[in-house]
C-alpha cells in the first residue's frame, strides 16, 4: 500500500519490485555500491539510494539519475549480497520506455527512434552500412562473419577500426564475410535503456541474417556487440562462436599465424573496456597482443583490468550529453597521460570516439588508437 501513497506511478512501481524480485531484496544497504561507483569522482550519484527507493516503491521516475548508470559493473563485482544491480537499473528504465512513464532524456530518445526506423543509431541508410569496405567484395555464404558495429560502421572517426580489421583479417589471409543484408544494431543500449520489444525485434533480425549466410562464428569490434550475442542472444535462439578481435588475433598470434615485421617503439597504456573485462573476463588477450607486437612497451594505469574506470559510454550513455567537469573519460586520460604513455590503446568505439573528443577538448598530447590499429601498423 506504500506505494499508492508515495508514487504517481503505483503500477509502474510495482513492476520494479517484481523485476528486483529476490535480489531487491537481499540489500541491506551497506551502500558499497556507492562507495564504487566512478561517478563520485565527479559528481553525487547513489545507486544505493536507488535501490533503497526501488525497494521501498518510492521510485523516482521523474529523475535524471535513473539514467546516471553506465553499467560498468564495478558495483556488481563487489556487492557483498550478490544484488543484479544492473537488471534493477534497466527494470526502473524499462517502465519509463515501455509506460512511458517519467523522464527519459531527448538525445537518447531520438536515438532509439532512429534505431527503430533506421536499424542504427546514428539514422543512418541501411544501405550506406558497408561504405567502410570500399570495393571491396565479400562471399555470399561465410562461416566467419565480421560485424563491425553500428559505430565502426557508420561514424567517420571510428570507421579506421573496422578498416584495419579488415585490412589485418586480409593481410593474415583468413576468408571472413560481412553481412549480405545489413544487420541492425546489436541492441545493447536499447536492452539497457529498457526497451525489450526494440531489442527482441533487432535481435531476431540479427540471428536471422546471420544464420541465412550460414555464418557459425561472429567477430566482433565492439564488446558491446560481443557481450549481446554472446550472453542475451542465445536466449533468442542465435546460438553461435563469438569472439571479440583481441581474442581472435591473439590466438593467431599464439598459433604463429599473425606475424608482425615492423617495430613501433611506442610506449602504450591499455583502456579495459567494461563489457569486455568486467563483464566477461577478458583481461589478458588484449594484452598479450600488445606485448606481442615489436616495440611495444606496456605500462598500466593507476586503475586497471577489474578495476579499470569506465570511459562513460556503457548503458546508453554514448549517446547522452556530459557536460564539461562530468565525463568519466576525462578522468580516465588524466590516468593514461601519468603513464607517460605516447598511445592510448582502446579496445571499443565507443571508448574510441570518447577519449577522441577528450584529447580534442583538452589537447592532450596522447594519441589515442584502436588496438586493431596498431597491429595493422606494426604488420
Ligand atoms: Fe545493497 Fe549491494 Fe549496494 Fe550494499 S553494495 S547497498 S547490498 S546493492
Amino acid at each position: 500500500m506504500v506505494n499508492e501513497v508515495l508514487s504517481p506511478y503505483r503500477e509502474a512501481v510495482d513492476a520494479v519490485i517484481e523485476a528486483g524480485g529476490e535480489a531487491l531484496r537481499q540489500c541491506y544497504q551497506c551502500g558499497l555500491c556507492t562507495g564504487t561507483c566512478p561517478w563520485n569522482y565527479l559528481k553525487k550519484f547513489s545507486s544505493r539510494s536507488l535501490i533503497h527507493q526501488a525497494q521501498l516503491g518510492t521510485a523516482d521516475f521523474e529523475s535524471e539519475e535513473t539514467w546516471t548508470c553506465v553499467t560498468c559493473r564495478a558495483c556488481v563485482a563487489r556487492c557483498p549480497r550478490e544484488v543484479a544491480i544492473i537488471d534493477i537499473m534497466k527494470a526502473l528504465r524499462s517502465i519509463i520506455a515501455e509506460m512511458g512513464a517519467g523522464y527519459m532524456p531527448e538525445s537518447l530518445r531520438v536515438t532509439l527512434k532512429n534505431i527503430a526506423g533506421a536499424g542504427n543509431p546514428l539514422g543512418e541508410p541501411a544501405e550506406n552500412r558497408h561504405q567502410w569496405a570500399g570495393d571491396r567484395k565479400y562471399p555470399e555464404q561465410s562461416e566467419l562473419l565480421y560485424v563491425p558495429c553500428c559505430v565502426s560502421a557508420y561514424d567517420p572517426v571510428a570507421r579506421r577500426i573496422a578498416q584495419a580489421t579488415a585490412a589485418v583479417l586480409d593481410q593474415v589471409g583468413v576468408p571472413f564475410g560481412v553481412a549480405n543484408e545489413p544487420e541492425r544494431c546489436c541492441g545493447e543500449s536499447v536492452r539497457k535503456a529498457g526497451n525489450e520489444s526494440l531489442f527482441a525485434a533487432l535481435a531476431q533480425h540479427n540471428i536471422e541474417t546471420f544464420s541465412r549466410q550460414g555464418a557459425g562464428r561472429l567477430l566482433t569490434s565492439s564488446p558491446h556487440c560481443y557481450h549481446t550475442f554472446l550472453n542475451e542472444y542465445p536466449d533468442l535462439g542465435g546460438r553461435f562462436d563469438v569472439l571479440h578481435y583481441t581474442q581472435y588475433l591473439a590466438g593467431l598470434l599464439r598459433e604463429g599465424k599473425l606475424k608482425f615485421g615492423k617495430e613501433l617503439n611506442i610506449k602504450v597504456t591499455y583502456h579495459d573496456p567494461c563489457y569486455l573485462g568486467r563483464h566477461n573476463g577478458v583481461y589478458d588477450d588484449p594484452r598479450e597482443l600488445l606485448r606481442g607486437i615489436p616495440g611495444i612497451e606496456l605500462v598500466e594505469m593507476d586503475d586497471y583490468g577489474p578495476d579499470s574506470i569506465c570511459c562513460g559510454g556503457g548503458g546508453g550513455r554514448i549517446w547522452q550529453e556530459n557536460v564539461k567537469g562530468e565525463r568519466l573519460s576525462d578522468l580516465r586520460l588524466d590516468q593514461a597521460l601519468a603513464t607517460g604513455a605516447d598511445v592510448l590503446a582502446v579496445a571499443c568505439p565507443y571508448c574510441l570516439l570518447n577519449f577522441e573528443d577528450g584529447v580534442l577538448t583538452t589537447s592532450a598530447s596522447i594519441q589515442v588508437k584502436d588496438i586493431t590499429e596498431l597491429v595493422r601498423e606494426a604488420l
